[in-house]
C-alpha cells in the first residue's frame, strides 16, 4: 500500500490525537538483536542507547530513567500493575478523566481489592489542587496517585506544577504517575519540576510509528511480569531498535522547546479560528460550553464539541462520507461503555453521547479547517 500522504490526499484528517499521520523514514542497518554479542547486535545496542540518550535529553531527565515499552498501554500498566506486588494494598487515586488505559487498570486493582478512588474534576474536566487536596485528606491511606497532563478527549490542561505540590505537602510519600502521551509534542514538559516519580509516552502520538512507547522513572520499580531481563527487567522482550531510533527523533522534532512554542502557537491560531466559527453555529455546543477561542486551561490541538440532536457516531459516519475524519472520545474506548470522561464532566448521558472529538496536527491548515466547517454545515442540513 501506498505511503499516506497528507499534502496529496484529498481526505481532511482531524483526529491526530488517536494517531497523529506518520513521518516516518526508512531506518534500515539497524536490525541486530541489541542483546547480541556480534557486530550487527553492538550496532542496535549503540543505537538503542543513543535513542535512549536523546530521548532523556528532551524530557530533561537523566538517560538511566528511560524504559522503552510498546505502547503508552502498557507504560501505564506496567505502572499500576506493580503496585499488585507491594506487601500492602494501598489506596489508589486516579482523575475521573484519566485515558481507559489508567482508568481501566485501576479498576482492576480494585477488583482485587485496593482502595480506589476516582478523584472528581470540574465542569471544565480539570482536577482542582483544592479538591485534590481535600481528597487525600480524606483518604489518608492514598500512596498512588495517576494524573495526565492533557486530556485526549477535551485537551483539558492539568496544572501540574500545582498538583505535585498538592502531593508533596502531605507528610505521605505519594508516588505520583502521569500519563503524559497527549501532552508530549503540545505542551512544554517539566518532568523534574512536578516531580514525578513515572510518567508514559507513545511515540505514534508524535507522529512516529506505533509500537514503542516510553516510561519514565525516577527510580526503577519491580514489575509484575518477567522474561529476558532487557530494558533493565522493566520491560522485558527483544527491544525495539527502529521504533526507540523514531520516538527519539519525534521527540527531538516536536516536543524540544523551540519548535514546541512555534507550533503552538500555530496551533492556537487555528483552533481559535476554529472555535470562533463553531461559536457561531447554533446548533453546536463546546464542551465545556464556556471554552474561549483562546482558553489556557485547553490545549490548541484538542477540541470536543457536540451538535444538538445529532449522536456524535451519526456526525462522524456524516463526515467521513464528505471526506473527513474526526472521532467519538478516544480512539481506544471501545471496551467502556457510555463516555466516562465527559459524565465525569457532568453531562447527561444523552449530551455526551452527541460528543465528538476533533484533533488537528502539525499539518493542518485553514483549507482543512474550512473543509470541515463546509462538512458540518452540509451534515447537520440532513440530520
Ligand atoms: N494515554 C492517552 C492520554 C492516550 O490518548 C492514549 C491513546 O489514545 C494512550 C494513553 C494509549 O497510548 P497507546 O495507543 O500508545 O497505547
Amino acid at each position: 500500500m501506498d505511503h499516506f500522504d497528507a499534502a496529496k490526499s484529498s481526505r481532511r484528517y482531524f483526529d491526530w490525537a488517536a494517531t497523529a499521520i506518520p513521518e516516518e523514514k526508512p531506518l534500515a542497518g539497524f536490525f541486530g538483536n541489541p542483546s547480541s554479542l556480534y557486530e550487527e547486535g553492538r550496532k542496535a545496542r549503540e543505537a538503542l542507547e543513543n535513542a535512549r540518550s536523546r530521548c532523556a535529553a528532551v524530557l530533561g531527565v537523566p538517560g538511566e530513567t528511560v524504559y522503552f515499552t510498546s505502547c503508552g498501554t502498557e507504560s501505564n500498566a506496567l505502572v499500576l500493575h506493580s503496585l499488585i506486588l507491594k506487601a500492602r494494598k494501598t489506596g489508589v487515586l486516579y482523575s475521573a478523566v484519566e485515558h481507559s488505559s489508567v482508568r481501566e487498570n485501576c479498576q482492576v486493582l480494585e477488583r482485587l481489592g485496593f482502595p480506589v478512588i476516582p478523584g472528581k474534576v470540574e465542569k471544565d474536566g480539570r482536577i482542582s489542587p483544592e479538591t485534590l487536596s481535600r481528597a487525600l485528606e480524606k483518604h489518608p491511606d492514598t500512596r498512588f496517585a495517576a494524573i495526565m497532563g492533557v486530556n485526549n478527549e477535551t485537551g483539558a490542561l492539568m496544572d501540574m506544577k500545582a498538583l505535585s505540590e498538592v502531593i508533596r505537602s502531605k507528610n505521605v510519600p505519594v508516588f505520583f504517575h502521569s500519563d503524559l502521551v497527549q501532552a508530549a509534542g503540545k505542551l512544554r514538559l517539566d518532568i523534574r519540576g512536578w516531580d514525578l516519580d513515572s510518567a508514559s509516552f507513545s511515540a505514534h502520538k508524535l507522529g512516529g510509528p506505533r509500537g514503542i512507547g516510553l516510561l519514565y522513572l525516577k527510580k526503577p520499580i519491580e514489575v509484575l511480569y518477567t522474561g529476558g531481563g532487557q530494558e533493565r527487567g522493566i520491560r522485558p522482550g527483544t527491544e525495539n531498535t527502529l521504533g526507540a531510533m523514531a520516538l527519539a527523533e519525534c521527540l527531538e522534532k516536536h516536543a524540544a522547546a523551540g519548535a514546541l512554542e512555534a507550533a503552538c502557537k500555530e496551533a492556537a491560531a487555528r483552533w481559535a479560528y476554529l472555535i470562533r466559527a463553531l461559536k457561531k453555529n447554533p446548533r453546536c455546543r463546546l464542551v465545556p460550553e464556556d471554552r474561549e477561542e483562546e482558553d489556557k486551561r485547553f490545549s490548541p490541538w484538542i477540541l470536543q464539541a457536540r451538535f444538538r440532536d445529532v449522536p456524535g457516531e451519526v456526525m462522524v459516519r456524516a463526515l467521513d462520507s464528505e471526506g473527513i475524519a474526526i472521532s467519538t472520545g478516544s480512539a481506544c474506548s471501545s471496551s467502556s461503555p457510555g463516555r466516562p470522561v465527559l459524565s465525569a464532566m457532568g453531562l447527561d448521558e444523552h449530551a455526551s453521547l452527541e460528543g465528538v472529538r476533533i484533533s488537528q496536527g502539525w499539518s493542518t491548515s485553514y483549507e482543512d479547517l474550512d473543509a470541515l466547517l463546509e462538512g458540518i454545515q452540509k451534515a447537520l442540513a440532513f440530520l
